[in-house]
């Protein structure tokens, strides 16, 4: 339930309608907007009774939400919120946001080699997995705490900020030291225990939309997150499993403005692991820009051929440098109407 409240209430009107939601036994959470206040009802477990709250001073409305997510939801906040990494603004609205790098962190010149490039056309932030959620157990899983140390070394040489996988609630703390925006997978969407965890903590996040998620499942994860405190979320579009084979993925664009409407959350795209293919990513990142995404994640490599995991989806250095230049152009021509 959100109770919105009228535009001149005061300040001892919203404490005095959150005291009468606390001592109905809900959680009251104030959301300042611009124009009003509204206060969230949270733990609630179906309708509430509003006859009480209608007449309190102050009380213009309230809206019943029985959506499985509430905090994420725009009914509960109307302004779009911005995410912060490191610096890197994103749902800003203005630029789009590319994360470029591996998929795995390799060596210390694979991912330092990397991070210059990606740095020198324009790209906003290193991405490179240092905990690798592979599918069988025989492939590399990824580099470890080494790789978080050879991610630090490449941020520090290119400044860019770094975002890397976190895959267990038991590795919250030690990955949050190196990375500027931790990544959770796809594989890792409804890990509730690992979304709490990260609830916790002050970094940005990227939730990553599970293969076979829902659109509200996508959302009531991202909620876990935003319950526990932690309000820096941003959503990523990555492809979900559909009867068609000749994408890796089936990559879902319909959802970048559907979740707009649905939630003041940004939202990325990430075409690599979407389409599992080299030559579809950057035609599809271009699209999901024009759909109004607030930036993309990219695989690239400097010997695709050579990468340890996901070589046929990671652009070349000549193939990010083209997709940016065509990026750069697409992003003139959008904000120019
Ligand atoms: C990745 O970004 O390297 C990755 C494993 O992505 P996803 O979780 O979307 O499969
Ligand atoms: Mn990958």
């Amino acid at each position: 339930m959100l109770i919105v409240m009228n535009h001149n209430a005061t300040a001892a009107d919203v404490a005095a309608v959150s005291r009468i939601v606390q001592g109905m036994g809900f959680r009251a959470e104030p959301i300042p907007g611009s124009e009003r206040t509204a206060i969230g009802v949270l733990g609630n477990h179906g309708y509430v009774e509003d006859c009480n709250i209608l007449e309190l001073s102050g009380v213009q409305r309230v809206i019943h939400v029985s959506k499985p997510y509430k905090l994420v939801s725009r009914d509960f906040h109307p302004e779009n919120t911005i995410v912060d990494v490191a610096g890197v603004k994103v749902g800003q609205g203005c630029r789009p946001v590319v994360v470029g790098g591996p998929c795995a962190v390799e060596s210390e010149e694979q991912i330092v080699k990397t991070a210059l490039f990606v740095k020198q056309c324009g790209g906003d932030m290193l991405r490179g997995g240092a905990f690798k959620p592979r599918t069988g157990p025989h492939t590399f899983q990824g580099l470890r705490e080494e790789g978080l140390k050879l991610l630090a070394i490449a941020g520090k040489a290119s400044g860019l900020p770094i975002v890397t996988e976190i895959m267990s609630p038991d590795n919250v703390g030690l990955v949050a030291e190196y990375a500027d925006l931790l990544q959770v997978g796809a594989r890792n969407m409804q890990n509730f225990d690992l979304l709490r965890e990260l609830g916790k903590i002050r970094k940005p996040i990227l939730l990553k939309r599970g293969m076979s998620a829902t659109v509200e499942e996508f959302l009531a994860a991202a909620e876990y997150i935003l319950a526990e405190g932690n309000d820096q979320v941003i959503l990523c579009e990555r492809g979900i499993r559909t009867f068609e084979t000749a994408t890796r993925n089936t990559l879902d664009l319909s959802v970048v403005p559907l979740i707009k409407e649905m939630t003041h959350l940004p939202i990325m795209v990430d075409p690599s692991h979407a389409t599992g293919k080299r030559s579809l990513v950057s035609p599809m990142a271009k699209a999901a820009l024009v759909a109004g995404a607030d930036g993309v994640l990219v695989e690239v490599h400097p010997e695709p051929e050579k990468a340890l995991s996901d070589g046929p989806q990671s652009l070349t250095f000549p193939g990010f440098e083209q997709m940016m230049k065509e990026i750069d152009r697409l992003t003139i021509f959008l904000q120019n109407g």
